[in-house]
């Protein structure tokens, strides 16, 4: 086992697992990957929503083993369900009331993290909730590198008459002030299309390429090394040296030392870690940015399917059959709109337990949080089941969010009525915060060192040479989007400021 390499990676989620691949591709460095997390699947970091039922209940049986996930045998009745291969931040919380803190806060700890759950959608973000301080050629051209990556298409379900006749409802409706780039369009997401009509999801197999498969990793340098967790970043006068870290199951504690560190522990647990190390810049952990959701359910008014019936394919997997974008584009419409068609909807609730036969699709709006420093992780002196500082979050919706999300409810009544269908019920829904997933801004970067933010545009963390953060919590802006597009870029371009500083072609 190495203890001296050349770039350490703690978090082999997307962002990880995208500067392993670019690192490993463009250098001949030594790299460890380190995950507290087992490998839930057989190939490394494939997503699980490809799996037939068996082995995805199996697979999500062991995500429910992590000691994080453990939920108390005091838990009241009403307390909330992760989505399965996640876990929550509190296991305990309700979702009563419904914007105290952010109950519905998960993470994954396991190879590929979240990224071998994810549902895939990849829209680039636009206007204001794009990096404007980036050097934008640069960005546009991380961006182009991440979809090919992550496997990005529009293709990734074949146009039927349904999802045509979607798309064009949508754009009869609300066209007005888009430019053709933000009508509403099949939804950009990674995976392959398959020939029976159900596309291959990209975990974060696709991120690594051909370094998903062990014997080219052990011809090229990488390692990845699943239930080890990282307690403690190594540092001296500005510089990184390697890291604590501490293999799960026998409770060996060891050092590795490296060059360069990067962390992507996710938005949540890489403020954590710097924490634990001694790192406290004063914006770490703060600016933590969830996006507020509404949900519902729209029957769409189009001939019922033959043989048509709520509930899963024949075979198992997910019953979705398209997913149309209707893009956030301010001022008029400042959601990011995903129309999932299908028999259920991609997050559990259930307001239509009957089965009409008509197609659905399951409307989520995303909306771009108003940003507050006091919107943060705090930190305490007790420990949580692995021995890190305990973590909670202060959490608030602010006066322009409460208004947001009321006119978030009236465009779903909008798209409801596009559509030509009713909302099921009649009711959109309000989600707890936390349940998008998407935290983001509690390492974000920013343009100088001015307090309100932890690394250089770069990624490399305020007065460190070699110390660098990857993942949602470097996303500044105000996103409606989903942001692991967007995390992927950045993670690129800090991935080439890491070769240029520390692995120049002369050096190879
Ligand atoms: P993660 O994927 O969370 O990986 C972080 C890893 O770090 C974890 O494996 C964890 O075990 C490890 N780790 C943490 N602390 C330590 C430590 N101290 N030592 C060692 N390892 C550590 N995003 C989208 O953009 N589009 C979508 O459609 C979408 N759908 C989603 C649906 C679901 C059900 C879920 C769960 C997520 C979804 N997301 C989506 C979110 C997306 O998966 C995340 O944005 C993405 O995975 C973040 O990547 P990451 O590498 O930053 O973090």
């Amino acid at each position: 086992m190495s203890t001296d390499i050349d770039v350490l990676i703690i978090g082999s989620g997307p962002a990880g697992a995208t500067f392993a691949r670019h690192l490993a591709d463009r250098t001949t460095a030594r790299i460890l990957m380190v995950d507290t997390g087992s490998a839930l699947t057989s190939d490394t970091g494939g997503n699980i929503r490809n799996l037939m039922p068996e082995a995805r209940e199996q697979a999500w049986g062991q995500a429910r083993t992590f000691p994080l996930a453990a939920i108390p045998h005091d838990a009241p009745a009403d307390v909330l369900q992760a989505r399965p291969g996640t876990h929550l931040l509190n296991p305990l919380a309700t979702a009563t009331p419904l914007h105290q803190g952010m109950p519905a806060a998960a993470m994954s700890s396991n190879i590929g993290g979240m990224g071998i759950h994810w549902t895939c959608a990849c829209p680039r973000p636009s206007g204001s909730e794009r990096i404007s301080f980036l050097d934008q050629t640069r960005l546009d051209a991380a961006y182009e590198t991440a979809e090919a990556y992550l496997q990005v298409t529009q293709q990734g379900f074949p146009a039927t008459a349904l999802s045509q006749s979607i798309i064009a409802a949508l754009n009869d409706r609300f066209s007005d002030g888009r430019d053709a780039t933000r009508l509403a369009q099949p939804m950009p997401l990674a995976c392959t299309p398959q020939p029976d009509g159900k596309p291959r999801w990209s975990g974060t197999d696709a991120i690594l390429g051909d370094l998903a498969r062990a014997e080219v990793r052990a011809r090229r340098g990488l390692e990845i090394r699943p239930d080890t967790l990282c307690r403690q970043i190594l540092t001296r006068d500005g510089v990184a040296s390697g890291a604590m870290l501490r293999h799960l199951p026998s409770g060996r504690d060891y050092e590795v030392h490296a060059s360069v560190v990067v962390i992507a522990a996710d938005a949540l647990r890489t403020p954590q870690l710097l924490y634990a190390s001694g790192i406290r810049p004063q914006a770490l952990g703060r600016w933590l940015n969830d996006q507020p959701q509404v949900i519902a359910l729209i029957d769409v008014d189009a001939p019922a399917r033959p043989n048509a019936k709520a509930g899963s394919t024949q075979d198992g997997r997910d019953n979705v059959s398209g997913v149309t974008w209707l893009p956030f584009n301010e001022p008029d419409f400042p959601f990011h709109g995903q129309l999932m068609q299908m028999d259920t909807s991609p997050i559990a609730f259930h307001q239509n337990d009957k089965d009409v036969g008509k197609p659905v699709v399951g409307l989520g709006l995303f909306l771009a949080k108003d940003l507050r420093e006091d919107d943060r992780i705090m930190f305490s002196d007790e420990r949580d089941a692995l021995g890190m500082p305990r973590m909670t979050l202060s959490y608030t919706l602010t006066d322009a969010d409460r208004a947001g999300l009321e006119k978030a409810l009236k465009a779903v009544q909008q798209v409801g009525a596009a559509l030509n269908g009713v909302a099921n019920g009649g009711e959109a829904i309000i989600l707890p915060a936390g349940t998008s997933l998407h935290y983001q801004g509690t390492h974000r970067m920013g343009p100088v060192d001015d307090g309100t933010c932890v690394t250089s545009p770069a990624s490399r963390v305020w007065g460190f040479d070699n110390l660098y953060l990857g993942g949602n919590g470097s996303i500044p802006t105000a996103t409606a989007c989903n942001p692991t597009l967007t995390s992927v870029a950045l993670a690129l371009m800090a991935a080439d400021d890491i070769i240029e500083r520390f692995f120049p072609p002369h050096s190879l």
